[in-house]
């Protein structure tokens, strides 16, 4: 069948997929699919289509045949090789000035070569983070796409439509060239990760410390999903406490097992920001934190032989939660403003020209890291687009620091109770050498100098100078 009359084609019909097929169909768009595995097409059209225009493609060829030319075709398979499989068996199908869309989670040096090899053959190629989950994918995510402007020019109806809304705005924007959308998903991974360990972190102190029950924290926890805190992952932490398991009735949270798994994207912002020399403690620690969980059976081992303070919290447990709540906020802070700082660097390194100000619009609503916060970054930025640092606005840098002696007595508290909490740690660090006009590094290159003569610059003189430390 070759009926031409789909606007946009979706190949991958895996969770994120399937679901966003949905919501394209419901804005009106007619939606030719295609997937690896045929059962999984016929499911879905017997099972979830239901009256909506979605046409089925069993091959290639038919799938092809159903799109509307030039063909614009999203790819929403697992990252990596299936990818480059899924393109390799489209092109012969494919026409120049057909357009290509990555929706996947995929490293964006990927993106850079298969945006370069589709060109060369007269395809366009927009890389396409898109975040929400399932839910997202259903009803409104936030979609982050770079490439050719172009080529977004021409489905940015599609996607328009598609995407979450904040007050009747779009969370999509053109965000630059080449990877430019895929890098900003994966920068908004890297700060998903840290908020995650955070809150973990946060949760930690008020179960151990605090001894307090799922129900309890339960209760906290919604009252600072009403607050400065306001955002997703706060909002969704509440039912998850007191999801009660069906068998036992017992708290489900109290069951599973604290082995956190991880697909890479966390990992990938830490080695990128590593690469361009851009400090992002707090996400490298939530990355860290995730492998040091896999330990379990050497942790458990290890608990039986190595000793640490009791970690019952002696202090006044109301003030204690509210300091906590605060510190959150200062803390989420900075993670913004080292995934921002990151964004920053990429730009100019990579030529992508990113308006902060836009990225911060977009992660507002149906993404993972949406918060009431980055309402205030993005007035931040939108105020000043040279920013040098989030910290540097003045609104946000006051109320950090209005919130570091909270920081300070949490992760004191931490350290007295022997309880980890090394996301609050390096954040408070992280502050604190921001902060500082002077840092110890002139004993680093003192002794850089020392013992491989790599010489050292000095305050008050310019030029390299090398010492000869030792009389020989
Ligand atoms: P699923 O695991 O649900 O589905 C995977 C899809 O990829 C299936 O359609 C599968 O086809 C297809 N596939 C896998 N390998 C190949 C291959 N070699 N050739 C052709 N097709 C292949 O994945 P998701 O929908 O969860 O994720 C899709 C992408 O979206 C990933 O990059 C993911 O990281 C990203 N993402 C996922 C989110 C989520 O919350 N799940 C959120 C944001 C992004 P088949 O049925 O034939 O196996």
């Amino acid at each position: 069948m070759s009926n031409q009359d789909c606007t946009i084609g979706l190949a991958g019909l895996g969770t994120m997929g399937r679901n966003l097929v949905l919501n394209m169909a419901d804005h009106g768009f007619a939606v030719a699919v295609y997937n690896r595995t045929g059962e999984k097409t016929r499911e879905f059209m017997e099972q979830e289509v239901g009256g909506r225009n979605i046409q089925p493609g069993y091959t290639l060829a038919e799938f092809a045949g159903h799109l509307q030319t030039p063909r614009a075709i999203i790819i929403l398979v697992a990252a990596g090789p299936p990818v480059d499989a899924v393109i390799d068996e489209l092109l012969p199908f494919l026409s120049p000035g057909d357009l290509l869309i990555d929706g996947g989670n995929s490293n964006f040096q990927d993106t850079n070569r298969r945006g370069r090899t589709l060109a060369a053959r007269g395809l366009l190629f927009l890389g396409l983070g898109i975040s929400g989950g399932e839910t997202g994918a259903r009803y409104g995510p936030s979609l982050m796409p770079g490439g050719p402007l172009a080529a977004y020019e021409r489905v940015r109806p599609i996607l328009e439509a598609a995407a979450a809304k904040v007050r009747g705005d779009p969370c999509v924007a053109y965000l630059g060239g080449g990877s430019a959308g895929h890098f900003v998903k994966m920068v908004h991974n890297g700060i998903e990760y840290a908020l995650m360990e955070l809150l973990a972190e946060a949760y930690d102190l008020l179960r151990r410390g605090l001894g307090l029950s799922p129900g309890e924290l339960a209760v906290i926890f919604e009252e600072w999903s009403r607050g400065e805190l306001a955002s997703y992952l706060v909002e969704i932490t509440p039912p998850i406490l007191r999801r009660l398991e069906e068998k036992t009735g017992q708290p489900l949270i109290d069951l599973i097992l604290d082995r956190a798994r991880q697909k890479g994207t966390g990992k990938w912002t830490s080695q990128e920001a590593m690469d361009l020399q851009v400090p992002t403690p707090t996400i490298d620690t939530a990355v860290m934190m995730r492998d040091l969980s896999g330990y379990k059976a050497e942790r458990e081992a290890a608990s039986r032989v190595l000793q640490g303070p009791p970690p019952a919290f002696p202090g006044d447990r109301p003030a204690f939660i509210r300091l906590l709540g605060r510190s959150l906020y200062a803390a989420m802070v900075l993670a913004f403003a080292q995934g921002l700082a990151l964004l920053q660097r990429a730009s100019q390194v990579y030529d992508y020209r990113l308006e902060l100000a836009t990225v911060a619009r977009i992660w507002r609503g149906g993404c993972i890291i949406r918060a009431a916060l980055l309402e205030e970054i993005r007035a931040a930025y939108q105020t000043r687009p040279d920013l040098a640092h989030l910290l540097l606005d003045a609104r946000l840098g006051r109320e950090v620091m209005a919130r570091q002696p909270d920081l300070r007595t949490v992760v004191t508290t931490a350290a007295d109770l022997g309880i980890p909490a090394p996301g609050f740690m390096v954040s408070l660090a992280y502050y604190d050498a921001w902060r500082s006009a002077r840092l110890p590094a002139n004993l680093i290159q003192a002794q850089r100098d020392y013992f491989g003569a790599h010489t050292y610059e000095r305050l008050d003189l310019p030029g390299a100078f090398h010492t000869r430390w030792t009389e020989d």
